[in-house]
């Protein structure tokens, strides 16, 4: 009888996960596991957490969630925190395990782990979390596209999304584990140790992907005129915000991308339609950009030629992180974000060059701010836009600096946005 555990990380979920499907294939029982490694409950180079509330709260939900379709298979979701190579090793000697599986990660602190553990027990990493294989991309990773429209060109002619993959109605788990010992979760989060703002709507799991999926698409019809309401700053529906979902894979990308050709069938397709897509390319363009990049995608100079000035003001940049600059379209999105861990993509836009382009500060504080704050955050998706805005990653146009008054005219001209945050949180 062959016992195998598998290691959730970004894939909290169980419907289309090739790698625990291929768990399942290969195993008579399995043991499913998450670890909240000792290491991410600390602070960062720069004092903040590394993991945020928003986060926090939206990865307990997530993880209470998926326990609880594990247990409706006949299985369980065992939750940890320490040391991860310790727990996993401990955990596959203790029951005799063979094989460990999880989706790969494409980013480097994550791939280091995967190695160090591969030296100890047998693991298999199945996919990246991205809409199509990497192994299926037409050419070699280091002939990446240097910008998106060229990815895009290549993938839209040559590749198809692949069907879902789904799940058996039962995962066997070993009688004897019912008795494992798992976490409490306190020690990572519980209601009562943080007073959440009113803003913070967003719930962790499966079950609200989906329901935020029905919301969007087929309940407000929001999907139809989504090209023409993304750059929005306010409000429910101007873009999906499924980006805590895909994060942390509560839903994957191809599911949302065969809920989008059910809507097109179903509903209609236009351009918005086709602009979701569009977006989840973004998401795929950066999660390659890491994989090739490597470490660079985290060092100052980025992968940039000509190497942009940054000055050191921590002082300066409190001003910035707190919203208390001079321009109330910077203070209005800083104070969005610190209350609600969210802020739309035009806002991360605008505020990313406002740092680089106008105070000329590192960008790596910006970034670890956000990495500490947002409820989605995404390490490739968040450093690969960030390493883009400061102009040393792939934007074609490195010189680009957003105009406040310009965006403040187009995107906020009735002060809705600026009057509702500056007035909310003086
Ligand atoms: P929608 O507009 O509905 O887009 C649908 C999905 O497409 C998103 O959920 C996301 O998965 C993907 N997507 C859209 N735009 C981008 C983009 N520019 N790059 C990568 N994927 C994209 N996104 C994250 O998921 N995590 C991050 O940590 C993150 N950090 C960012 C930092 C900066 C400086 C900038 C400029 C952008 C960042 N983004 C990040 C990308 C983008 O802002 C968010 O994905 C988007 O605002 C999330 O809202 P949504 O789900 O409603 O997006």
């Amino acid at each position: 009888m062959k016992t195998n555990l598998y290691w959730f990380r970004n894939d909290l979920r169980i419907e289309d996960n090739h790698a625990l499907y291929q768990c399942i294939q290969d195993s008579d029982f399995v043991v499913p596991i998450y670890i909240i490694d000792n290491s991410e409950l600390g602070v960062d180079r720069w004092g903040f957490s590394k993991i945020g509330i928003f986060r926090r709260k939206f990865i307990a939900e997530s993880l209470w969630d998926l326990k609880r379709q594990l247990k409706e298979r006949g299985s369980d979701l065992f939750i940890f925190i320490g040391n991860t190579m310790e727990i996993i090793q401990e955990l596959s000697n203790k029951y005799n395990c063979t094989t460990i599986y999880t989706t790969s990660e494409v980013t480097t602190e994550e791939q280091e782990l995967e190695k160090k553990i591969s030296e100890i027990i047998n693991l298999l990493c199945i996919g990246h979390n991205t809409l199509y294989p990497i192994e299926d991309l037409p050419f070699s990773i280091d002939k990446l596209a240097k910008h998106f429209t060229g990815f895009r060109e290549i993938v839209e002619s040559k590749l198809y999304v692949q069907s879902c993959v789904s799940l058996p109605k039962k995962i066997n788990l070993p009688e004897t584990l019912h008795t494992i010992e798992s976490l409490d979760f306190g020690h990572f989060y519980s209601s009562e140790q943080f007073t959440y703002p009113d803003y913070n709507q967003i719930v962790g799991g499966t079950s609200s992907a989906l329901k935020r999926v029905n919301d969007f698409f087929w309940n407000s019809k929001s999907l139809s005129t989504y090209k023409e309401t993304r750059n929005e700053l306010k409000g429910d529906f101007y873009s999906s915000k499924l980006s805590p979902y895909l994060a942390r894979g509560c839903i994957s990308a191809r599911q949302v991308y065969w809920f989008i050709q059910q809507y097109e069938e179903e509903v209609e397709r236009n351009e918005s339609t086709y602009w979701l897509y569009f977006e989840l390319l973004w998401r795929e363009y950066f999660k390659l950009v890491a994989l090739q990049k490597g470490a660079k995608l985290f060092s100052r100079d980025g992968w940039a030629k000509h190497k942009p000035y940054f000055k050191e003001d921590r002082e300066e940049f409190e001003k910035w992180r707190l919203g208390k600059t001079n321009e109330p379209l910077i203070n209005a999105f800083q104070k969005e974000l610190m209350q609600s861990g969210f802020m739309s993509n035009r806002g991360r836009q605008i505020v990313a060059s406002y740092l680089v382009k106008n105070l000329q500060l590192d960008w790596r504080l910006g970034a670890a701010w956000f990495e500490s704050i947002l409820v989605d955050y995404d390490v490739a998706s968040n450093y690969g836009n960030w390493t883009y805005q400061a102009g040393v990653g792939n934007d074609p146009q490195k010189d680009r600096v957003f105009n406040l008054k310009i965006q403040t005219e187009k995107y906020d001209p009735n002060n809705q946005f600026i009057g509702f945050w500056n007035k909310e949180i003086p």
